[in-house]
């Protein structure tokens, strides 16, 4: 007897990307919708075909999307905003196209949906529209021709798709084009039709199983919605498919009885963030029921420990028998595809990871391991599989004594500044003698094709490190000029010399790695690399300082130095996973803490932490969200304190729903605090009604994102409305974010115009 096997979802990209370029070529009109749909096809046959080899019991269908899986939903379900055309067919990739980025070769161009992160991911996910009077109508569907597909390639089928309370949960209402706070749940009633016929329609095409994921059974629910999902799940009851619940991403705690009780054929959790949920679900599972236990990490990148995992898959299996079926603990959307396509790692780190493809192996051989089926050659990869996780626990090559001595040693003095704001401004205000409302960007300046092609051919081998560094010195110093022009109060060196604020750093730090081909789906065509943080974090030596330096050598004016904090850098790279995110946090705090001192000893006197992740990092649960902010801020703070009260730290921060963590930002203690607003209109001063921001703050005045102009009367009248919260002694001028995607002929005169907000503003205070 061997168990059944499954994946929640698999990356969809292809290896080598080739959805992106697939689409990317359609958008542009350099292939059509017909040699789309053949890649389309092609891909989501070989990632069956990779499903079936590993051995897998069924192949999941639905996860395979244009640009995201949702939106396919959306589309499919008829939730089409009324500006994309009324009479837009539901299967129409043009209007799919135009839903998702605004455009598509064919049709009218309308505002995009919006976009936001799914859960506590990367990946980001179209947020449904509902209307006030919402119908879910069920047109033609492409899920139903996939399950055909692949059963017709003689897959047994399990179709995949977001359940009726995650969906409603995630979008979002409006009226007239407005948003609205109307009840989502409202829509429920209208919505179940529809889905009880998808369903139905997925048995009918041939799918044995349907996954429907719920993952918000594992937030904290309002009382409402928990009990609809009993309404819910009582009603797609009488569905001929047979269902297995999905929930990831975190533990049931208090949904686990409803979640096991509720009518249906399977449960899948999570026992990979949720490990200690196992025994509470055991005891209430009903005798007929499917238990997917999610066992292999499907948001990391490292191999699983199998014998450990059989250990404690032991006592679920004498209880389930047949009924244990075994599956990563999420989609695989979260990881790399193939490790294989690995060539530059080396053989040791190589050897402890597992991305998608082999993750599929795990789960097979974990299902052989605990149904006690092993063949030799299943023995000898189990052995394997304990040498490589024997080596990494005891690598000398992630274990360094004296980085674990020294976060070991870390004392509460570390964490604060030596003087309090007041005092400390006064000393700042002294020497850097700024006039009222200082004028400063933040950070980036255009990455033109020359930087890129510099960075390229360096590391290519071809421009030898003296020539790339006066490539870098000569876009520092037109940088310099161009802000000494503009009239700008504190330059910055512009950043010619990084590719991205994570990477920049993780290349010059031990115990990070860089992949090839590592990419993750971030929204549509858009991949990111994440960097892996496989080992203690030192700093060999500094990283900016020289390039800040020279950059001060070219101005009278003090230059800001521009770092990237340690939450954003453990946010945005796969972390270890035998050790607590804290203290990954704290050794890259310390490192950062080490260039913060020596940019300070170098005559960079004003330094600016970037922590634009700081809010994403924010745990699921909102109970939980206290113990993340306090090592969160401790971390930025560790990096910060150790600078003297002369000495001028920046942080910034690009998201304008902060009101809810606004405590937390105060806590960084920056002594100022640049952040996006423009967007947002200046909502985020709401939060100062009840809430009195201590120090100096750059509530940005335009949205860096826009091509379009600010004017400088718009902006003089945005900052007029920052100084009736906050004084403007303390109020900074900045556009609300980095500069580095759009072009110096955007640039400049949307700078120039800042700069005259900034004198207006000052004869006006003054
Ligand atoms: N200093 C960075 C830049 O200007 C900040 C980027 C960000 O906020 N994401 O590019
Ligand atoms: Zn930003």
């Amino acid at each position: 007897m061997t168990l059944t096997t499954h994946t929640l979802g698999y990356p969809r990209i292809g290896v080598r990307r080739e959805l992106k370029q697939a689409v990317e070529a359609y958008w542009s009109g350099d292939i059509r919708q017909q040699q789309l749909e053949q890649s389309g096809r092609e891909l989501r046959l070989r990632h069956w075909a990779e499903q079936q080899a590993a051995g897998l019991s069924y192949v999941s269908v639905g996860d395979f999307a244009f640009y995201d899986h949702i939106l396919n939903l959306s589309q499919a379900l008829g939730v089409i905003p009324p500006r994309f055309g009324h009479d837009a067919a539901a299967d129409d990739l043009d209007t799919y196209f135009r839903m998702a980025r605004g455009r598509a070769p064919s049709g009218q161009p309308a505002a995009a949906c919006e976009m936001t992160k799914w859960f506590d991911t990367n990946y980001h996910y179209l947020v449904p529209e509902f209307q006030a009077d919402q119908r879910f109508t069920l047109g033609n569907n492409r899920l139903e021709d996939e399950v055909r597909e692949a059963r017709d390639a003689g897959h047994r089928v399990k179709a995949v798709i977001p359940g009726p309370l995650t969906y409603l949960w995630i979008g979002k209402t409006f009226s007239g084009g407005e948003q609205t706070h109307a009840d989502r749940l409202a829509l429920l009633p209208n919505l179940l039709p529809a889905y009880g016929e998808l369903l139905a329609r997925l048995a009918s095409a041939g799918a044995e199983w349907v996954q429907i994921d719920e993952p918000i059974l594992t937030l904290e629910l309002p009382t409402a919605w928990r009990q609809a999902f009993e309404t819910t799940y009582n009603q797609l009851q009488s569905t001929p498919a047979k269902l297995l619940l999905a929930t990831w991403f975190g533990s049931l705690d208090e949904n686990v009885s409803l979640a096991c009780g509720l009518p249906v054929a399977g449960l899948h959790i999570d026992l990979v963030r949720g490990a200690g949920q196992l025994a509470s679900v055991l005891d209430r599972l009903p005798h007929h029921k499917v238990l997917s236990a999610g066992v292999v990490d499907g948001r990391n990148i490292w191999k699983s420990d199998l014998s450990a995992q059989r250990d404690n898959l032991r006592e679920a299996h004498e209880r389930l028998g047949e009924r244990l079926w075994l599956a990563p603990s999420c989609s695989l959307l979260h990881v790399p595809h193939d490790l294989s396509a690995e060539d530059r790692l080396d053989e040791a780190l190589r050897n402890w990871l597992a991305f998608a493809r082999q993750k599929l192996d795990e789960v097979t051989l974990l299902a052989r391991t605990v149904a006690g089926t092993l063949s030799v050659c299943d023995e000898q990869a189990l052995a394997d599989n304990q040498a490589a996780i024997a080596a990494r626990r005891d690598s000398t090559r992630i274990h360094r004594d004296d980085v674990k001595r020294r976060v070991a040693a870390i004392t509460a003095t570390q964490f604060v500044r030596a003087n309090p704001y007041p005092q400390r401004a006064k000393a700042q205000h002294a020497w850097l003698k700024l006039p009222l409302f200082p004028t400063t960007t933040i950070g980036s300046f255009p990455q033109t094709e020359e930087i890129r092609k510099a960075r390229r051919n360096f590391k290519a081998g071809q421009l030898a490190a003296v020539d790339y560094e006066a490539a870098m010195q000569r876009e520092i110093r037109y940088c310099i000029e161009r802000q000494e022009a503009l009239g700008l109060d504190v330059p910055v060196h512009g950043e010619a010399e990084r590719n991205d604020m994570v990477e920049y750093f993780g290349e010059l730090l031990e115990g990070f790695a860089f992949t090839r081909n590592g990419w993750v789906q971030s929204y549509g065509s858009r991949c990111v690399k994440p960097p892996l943080i496989y080992g203690d974090v030192s700093r060999p030596q500094p990283m900016t300082v020289a390039w800040s330096q020279y950059a001060q050598s070219l101005t009278d004016k003090p230059m800001k130095g521009m770092l990237t904090g340690p939450v954003t850098i453990l946010q945005w790279s796969f972390v270890r996973d035998d050790q607590p995110r804290e203290t990954t946090c704290k050794q890259i705090a310390l490192a950062l803490r080490d260039e913060v001192a020596d940019l300070e000893s170098a005559g960079i006197r004003i330094i600016q932490i970037d922590e634009p992740a700081l809010r994403e990092g924010l745990p699921l649960k909102r109970s939980q969200w206290r113990s993340y902010l306090r090592w969160a801020v401790d971390s930025f703070r560790l990096s910060a304190a150790v600078v003297d009260d002369s000495t001028q730290i920046h942080t910034h921060m690009c998201y304008s729903e902060f009101n809810d963590i606004i405590e937390s930002i105060a806590e960084l203690d920056a002594d100022v605090i640049t952040i996006e607003t423009s967007r947002s209109n200046m909502e985020l001063l709401d939060a100062f009604q009840d809430f009195d921001y201590p120090n100096e703050i750059g509530p940005g005045v335009y949205d860096i994102h826009s091509p379009n102009l600010p004017q400088t009367e718009w902006m003089v009248a945005l900052m007029a409305r920052a100084a009736e919260k906050i004084p403007a002694q303390r109020l900074w001028v900045n556009p609300d974010c980095g500069l580095k995607t759009r072009r110096w002929p955007e640039v400049e005169p949307a700078l120039a115009n800042l700069v005259a907000a900034a004198q207006a503003l000052r004869s006006r205070f003054g």
